[in-house]
């Protein structure tokens, strides 16, 4: 097993890492807590729900709450009638929130943490490769209708308690989405990383130590950046590479067609080709574009309004004045955010959709 701690100006917490480790939780707590609400989804509760409720002694209270899987649990009633739990179950400032499952989970269960009696404790129990991104950093949130993330809160668990063992289960298009998150921590942080996660054949066939690798060097990218930017007012935007695109793109084909990863995916393929554009550099998207391809991330899209998908990318968190900003890749691990004019984007949109 390995640990990684995570310190920011505001607060500290562990990061552990191994195989088996969910049968284990209480042992990674900071303290005994009374009362214990598990939040988990209806697939991750077939699979692996059991294994964590058992690791608690009989004495403590434990209780669970299941949301139906997907995106659409980060909503207002999901979050209101898990509220709700918390109040009928009498879960009080002592008591502890278990986020079990991908990243919905994660940022729908931690962000009922944040606001529960003004925030009480939550730990991160990540099941998917995705969130060895969504876990760490402490970004929590819910949807609005208007745009996926609107509603949140910056709020760290006190512990994450990452079990590679549970993302065999994953099925294909999950372990594509994850893997693109890997990608993109290679591409903004070092060149030796990118190569291994590059250099491997499927992501559908790793072994539990190359996984469990390309985990923790991710983790610690994100980690080292959240470290020196917890809010997010200057390096912390590097993480969004590929992004700008990416939540274009996912909202355009419309959420379900494509999973988060897999458009960051095609986003980062943009980013380069945009940097390029911008810097008059070369940038290794022609040895991307073939990873991806051989990785089976879908790549052919048929009938984008390209109009509209600039239009969507202005909507963006990190556009200023209406205008786009978007992180550009100047070499691997050197990015810079820059403005990018609608006009020239469009033309550059226009072009990587062959339209
Ligand atoms: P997810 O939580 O919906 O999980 C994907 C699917 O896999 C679900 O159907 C789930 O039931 C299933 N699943 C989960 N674990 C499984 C397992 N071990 N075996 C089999 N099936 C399993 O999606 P995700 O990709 O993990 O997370 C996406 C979400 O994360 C988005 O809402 C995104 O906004 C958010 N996110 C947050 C941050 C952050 O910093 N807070 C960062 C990145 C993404
Ligand atoms: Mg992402």
């Amino acid at each position: 097993m390995n640990s990684i701690t995570i310190e920011t100006n505001t607060n500290q917490y562990d990061v552990h890492i191994g195989e088996k480790i969910r049968h284990k939780l209480p042992s990674f707590l900071p303290k005994d807590y009374q009362t214990i609400m598990i939040v988990t989804d209806s697939s991750v509760a077939n699979l692996y729900l059991e294994d964590v409720k058992e690791a608690f002694p009989s004495e403590q209270r434990v209780f669970t709450s299941i949301v139906p899987a997907g995106e659409v649990s980060k909503s207002k009633d999901a979050y209101f009638d898990l509220i709700t739990d918390c109040i009928q179950r009498q879960l009080d400032r002592h008591s502890l929130i278990i986020a079990l499952g991908g990243g919905v989970v994660g940022d729908l269960a931690g962000f009922v943490a944040a606001t529960y009696m003004r925030g009480i404790d939550y730990v991160q129990v990540p099941t998917t490769i995705l969130a060895h991104d969504s876990s760490v950093g402490g970004k929590v949130a819910i949807n609005h209708p208007e745009g996926k993330n609107l509603i949140g809160s910056f709020y760290p668990p006190v512990a994450v308690i990452y079990d590679v063992e549970t993302l065999y289960t994953l099925p294909e298009q999950e372990i594509r989405s994850g893997y693109a998150e890997v990608v993109k921590h290679g591409l903004i942080s070092d060149e030796a990383y990118f190569e291994s996660v590059l250099s491997q054949g499927g992501i559908h066939k790793l072994s539990n130590s190359i996984l469990t690798e390309h985990l923790l060097k991710g983790i610690k990218v994100k980690a080292e950046i959240v470290e020196k930017d917890e809010k997010e007012h200057g390096i912390r935007q590097y993480l969004n590479f590929g992004h700008t695109l990416g939540h274009a793109l996912e909202a355009e084909l419309g959420y379900g067609r494509i999973t988060h990863g897999e458009a960051v995916a095609v986003g980062m393929l943009f980013a380069m080709k945009v940097s390029e554009v911008v810097f008059g550099n070369t940038s290794p998207i022609n040895k991307l574009h073939g990873w991806l391809k051989k990785n089976r991330y879908p790549m052919e899209f048929q009938d984008i309004d390209t109009v509209r998908l600039v239009n969507r990318m202005k909507i963006d968190k990190k556009s200023k004045n209406q205008q786009i900003q978007m992180v550009l890749l100047k070499k691997i691990g050197q990015l810079e955010v820059r403005e990018v004019n609608d006009e020239l984007l469009l033309k550059i949109v226009k072009d990587f959709f062959r339209e």
